[in-house]
């Protein structure tokens, strides 16, 4: 019925043209958090293994548990751990990034309770985006405790806010400044110095100069940059289609749907499609925001959007129940079709719910 088709060779090319931006010595963190964008967490990642990336990333805990109860065995970061979480973690061999005082020794008391000696750890520094990360004038406090015979500290990074925008970006400019001094407080206290980075998918585009031992991408593994010049190297992974349902004439002065939300300007025909805002299609996206293509042809979507259906004008279309339907795909890709709802492609991509079947292509 829905069917959101993921097109695995645009996963190899997307990979590839990553892989061309970057010096040949810097490492791929492959993000695979809220199910891979929204795909299949499993076969994605596994092909992300199969192409080369050095390690795995997730957000939360239960995530990372996931991959490796499916067999991952690549190294898996944990952006963002809960307290709570910790005894999970350190079980299924997840790698902490480490975001507060309070984080840090948690973690730092149950490796010493277990015993366990260099357990690998993370460390992230808020530079300016102000939602996690060690402030940057707690470096004292994390170069004396990582030291710690139960840590081993892999790599020590920052997020940036807007590596989208244009340079010069004001906000990009002083997070590179402040992670570059905290780099070089880093170096001159180690003898084995560990890993920086600082770049996401825009990033590696942006600011090529910045991507230092390693990156940490995900959207543009989808097909996706943030930018129109650099979507343009990639390939949408992602093919949204539905069918129609049922197709009625309305006459004009009609309404179609909940709440009067459309009325019919002349006669019509509407077309029923069985996706709705459960599935992740807002009401953003009601109300002529959007258009789909139903062979070959635009239809608008009408009125408001309902919770597991919506309708689309298909006047003047050769249509009839049954007829596929694309809502995003090579032509119209997902970064466009969010734009029009005024959302981005990750909220997008990453709220289509489970009643769309992911079917795989190779
Ligand atoms: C999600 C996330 C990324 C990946 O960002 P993209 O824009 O999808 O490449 C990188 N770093 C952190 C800390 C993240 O949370």
């Amino acid at each position: 019925m829905n069917s959101l088709h993921l097109y695995l060779t645009h996963l190899d090319h997307n990979f590839g043209v990553i892989r061309n931006q970057l010096k040949t010595t810097t490492q791929i963190i492959g993000v695979v958090k809220a199910n891979a964008y929204g795909s299949l967490a499993i076969p994605f990642t596994k092909r992300l293994v199969e192409l080369g990336v050095d390690k795995l990333a997730v957000a939360y805990t239960e995530e990372g548990i996931f991959l490796r109860e499916k067999g991952i065995k690549t190294p898996i970061m944990v952006f963002y751990p809960q307290q709570h979480t910790i005894p999970d973690l350190i079980a299924a061999n997840l790698e902490p990034c480490m975001y507060s005082k309070a984080l840090l020794e948690n973690i730092e008391l149950l490796l010493n309770k277990k015993e366990i000696k260099n357990y690998p750890v993370h460390i992230k520094y808020n530079t300016g985006l102000n939602r996690v990360g060690f402030p940057v004038d707690e470096v004292d406090f994390v170069l004396q405790k990582t030291k710690q015979p139960c840590f081993r500290l892999e790599s020590v990074y920052s997020h940036l806010a807007a590596t989208e925008e244009d340079r010069p970006s004001k906000i990009c400019d002083l997070q590179i400044e402040r992670f570059n001094q905290i780099k070089l407080q880093h170096m001159a206290a180690s003898e084995k110095p560990p890993q920086f980075h600082l770049l996401n998918s825009s990033g590696v585009f942006n600011y090529p100069e910045c991507q230092m031992d390693a990156v940490r991408c995900g959207i543009a593994f989808h097909g996706y940059a943030n930018n129109v010049a650099w979507d343009a190297l990639l390939k949408p992974v992602a093919e949204l289609e539905s069918i129609i349902s049922q197709i009625h004439q309305v006459e004009k002065g009609e309404a179609v749907g909940y709440d009067n939300g459309w009325i019919a300007p002349q006669k019509v025909q509407i077309a029923t499609l069985p996706l709705g805002h459960a599935d992740g299609i807002g009401r953003h996206f009601g109300h002529h925001k959007v258009q789909v293509t139903i062979n070959g042809q635009q239809a608008p979507i009408v009125g408001n959007i309902c919770m597991d259906m919506l309708m689309v004008d298909v006047s003047g279309i050769r249509c009839q129940a049954g007829d596929r339907v694309r809502f995003f795909d090579q032509t119209q890709t997902a970064a466009a079709f969010a734009e029009k709802g005024n959302t981005i492609s990750y909220e997008l991509l990453t709220s289509l719910g489970p009643r769309i079947k992911r079917q795989l292509h190779d």
